[in-house]
């Protein structure tokens, strides 16, 4: 999926020439086009009152006829080309100089032709001007692009407040030793705060004790890790790579927080679909055919006889009504509603390409403890290996887990403060990502890790006690003190009543679902189960998951993975489609390319169906606004002439608008598979 990251440039349909994407200067532009609009339109009376056409169909020649109004309407259609039409040729401006002339090319030489024109016939030349069909068009154009804008502004509206109901907390720690969770906004100068593996450094601050390797690549663009200790600066943004860290905060959490905020939005909103990128080059193939048609009835309409003015307005009229403008927005109209109704159904789309290809999905690979279950353990049972205590046991344990970001490690730590124990002061914490962590612990060498870690190391557990918890389908970790299994502690967690219905539905489309898990066999075989998955893979390291997802790509399925943990992010990565759960780790959240914000695996059948749906309608669109185009050249050109069809400007300009409504109402009507989404999973919007 990662290959897939390009960021392509703006291409034919750029609007004004202007960056689309530049998010915060969009509601100026709207409010810049709506002002140029409601001028316009406003110019565009006395304009038609005095337009001698009018006048003559109207019979009011005797009424506002006076001397010399011909030139008032000169000076109004002036202002009006100038004003109402600057940001189509500021448009032309920019795109020439790229050198991808496109709509705002067409529509700029439109009006140019059209008033250089009139304006001529007015100072002496012979012939009929073309003012009102000039200011018209230019209305129904400002307009145009003034709806669109508003509909992709609203669109990233939604998205912004999507990316605000991700949690955004962190670990505050305090003078007892203990830590908190704090709102990143609550965040001020001085503060110390605990940054977890695999979390996000919620603001710059400056390490205090333990060492990480931090992936900064979102924020300086270096993809390798790097390794910082006491002293150094963390950035805010920065995913933790294995060690955990204390920092003290040096400004302000609301802003840099709102900053990671927009950060996010515009990345969602950078990546561009595959049909997009379609879509522009068509749009700038249909420009060369309408400039080269244009030309050609020109030349044809003189050749054959014609008056110059009738062949100069066939010209325009085919300039105008072979605007690319229904297939501009045939995809970027279908993205922003699908963009707003994904967020109302709580995913985040952080990759449109990734999302497009979720249409074709055939299998689900979902991890186990925080995706299909809860990931909110309780410790059931602890027991001795050693001569130890039971609360010794869950003593150490604790102590070492209250730096890990791991569920299991929250389960130990609520167990030890419900028992009312004394933690220990941790040092040199390091994840064993999908195997248990370690760190020293009051000097002693702690590690709590899974079963498969401590057969590797050799240790053989002969205890008839932890082999019936095993077989209980509950999940057991060891502790190690010095080198040595000391106890073991069972843990048990529950499957999500989600999780069912959403195995459920995707099975009856026909999708394998499996599971990956680092847990141990006997747990993964009751939840898969009770699940009634298609089958598991249980102790699978964090590379083994990835290489799992190769495994069923390799035969010729397009798999989605679904994951929350540190040793979930190789897999997310390497699917074709990877699902963060909205309440994992940071780092599965910057390796996915959904977010799902509100934790609920059913939201997948979600992603399929509204995948589905988007692509749907963006292909009706295209298919349209093609076609449209084929049937709309030849008229405007004059080819039914002979049969007294003859099209103006200004019709033209109605028939480019209608068709671009029919794209845009077409679009909206996506909202009704979203409702059908919505009834079938029972979730309500946000
Ligand atoms: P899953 O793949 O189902 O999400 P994980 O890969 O996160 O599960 O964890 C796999 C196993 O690694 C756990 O079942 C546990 O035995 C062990 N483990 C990982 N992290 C920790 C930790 N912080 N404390 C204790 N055990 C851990
Ligand atoms: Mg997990």
């Amino acid at each position: 999926m990662m290959s897939e990251h390009v960021h392509h440039d703006h291409q034919s349909v750029d609007h004004g020439g202007s960056d689309h994407a530049g998010g915060h200067d969009h509601g100026t532009m709207i409010a810049d086009f709506r002002r140029r609009f409601w001028v316009s339109v406003a110019l565009t009376v006395p304009v038609l009152i005095l337009s001698p056409m009018i006048q003559g169909l109207l019979g009011l020649r005797e009424v506002f006829a006076f001397q010399g109004s011909i030139y008032v309407l000169l000076l109004l259609a002036t202002f009006v080309f100038l004003y109402g039409g600057w940001p189509f040729l500021k448009g032309m401006v920019g795109e020439l100089a790229k050198r991808q002339p496109g709509m705002m090319t067409l529509i700029a030489l439109a009006i140019t032709v059209a008033f250089v024109y009139s304006a001529a016939v007015v100072l002496g030349l012979s012939g009929k001007v073309f003012f009102w069909e000039l200011v018209t068009l230019i209305d129904i154009m400002l307009l145009g692009h003034w709806i669109e804008m508003r509909s992709v502004m609203g669109a990233s509206g939604a998205l912004d407040a999507l990316v605000r109901l991700l949690p955004a907390t962190a670990h505050r720690v305090m003078d007892s030793g203990d830590t908190e969770e704090v709102p990143v906004t609550q965040i001020g100068p001085g503060d110390e705060l605990l940054v977890r593996p695999g979390e996000k450094v919620p603001i710059d601050g400056i390490i205090l004790s333990g060492q990480s390797s931090f992936n900064e690549a979102m924020l300086t663009g270096e993809s390798r890790p790097v390794r910082k200790g006491e002293g150094q600066e963390a950035i805010g943004g920065a995913i933790n790579g294995e060690g955990a860290v204390v920092i003290e905060v040096r400004k302000t959490g609301d802003q840099t927080y709102l900053s990671q905020v927009i950060d996010m939005v515009r990345q969602a909103q950078e990546t561009r679909s595959r049909t997009q990128d379609l879509a522009n080059r068509a749009a700038l193939w249909l420009t060369y055919i309408a400039l080269g048609s244009g030309g050609l009835t020109l030349v044809v309409w003189l050749g054959i006889g014609q008056g110059f003015s009738f062949a100069l307005e066939r010209m325009v009229t085919v300039m105008v009504i072979s605007c690319p403008h229904a297939l501009g927005l045939a995809v970027p109209l279908v993205v922003a509603v699908s963009t707003q109704l994904t967020a109302q159904n709580g995913l985040l789309i952080r990759d449109r390409a990734a999302f497009e290809r979720a249409r074709n999905l055939q299998a689900v690979l979902f991890d186990k403890t925080g995706t299909l279950t809860e990931g909110r353990f309780g410790v059931s049972d602890v027991v001795p290996l050693a001569e130890i205590g039971v609360d010794d046991v869950l003593m150490w344990g604790a102590s070492l887990e209250t730096q890990s970001e791991h569920p299991i490690a929250r389960g130990l730590v609520s167990e030890a403060k419900k028992r009312g124990l004394n933690l220990f002061p941790v040092a040199e914490f390091r994840n064993l990502t999908g195997q248990g962590a370690e760190a020293s612990v009051d000097g002693r060498r702690v590690r709590v890790v899974s079963p498969g870690y401590v057969r590797q190391q050799g240790f053989e557990i002969a205890s008839e006690v932890v082999e019936a918890l095993d077989a209980q389908g509950k999940t057991v970790v060891y502790l190690l003190l010095d080198d040595r299994p000391v106890g073991a502690i069972a843990l048990a967690d529950i499957v999500r009543p989600e999780s069912f219905a959403a195995v459920e539905r995707l099975k009856q489309l026909g999708i394998r679902c499996m599971m990956l898990t680092g847990d141990a066999t006997a747990v993964a075989r009751t939840v898969a189960g009770e699940l009634g998955l298609d089958d598991f893979f249980a102790e699978v390291l964090p590379g083994d998951k990835a290489e799992k997802v190769r495994e069923v790509q390799s035969r010729g399925l397009t798999v989605a993975m679904i994951g929350d943990g540190v040793n979930d992010a190789p897999a997310l990565i390497a699917s074709d489609l990877g699902i963060a759960i909205g309440a994992g780790t940071d780092v599965a959240i910057e390796s996915a390319d959904v977010v799902l914000v509100r934790s609920d695996p059913r939201d997948v059948f979600a992603i399929l169906a509204l995948s589905r749906a988007t692509y749907n309608k963006m292909l009706q669109n295209l298919i349209w606004a093609t076609a449209y185009n084929a049937v709309a050249i030849p008229l405007a050109a004059g080819v039914a002439y002979s049969w007294g069809v003859i099209l103006t400007p200004a019709i033209g300009a109605a028939f480019m608008s209608l068709s671009t409504v029919i794209v845009a109402i077409n679009a909206k009507l996506l909202s009704r598979a979203s409702r059908l989404v919505g009834a079938q999973t029972g979730m309500s919007s946000i």
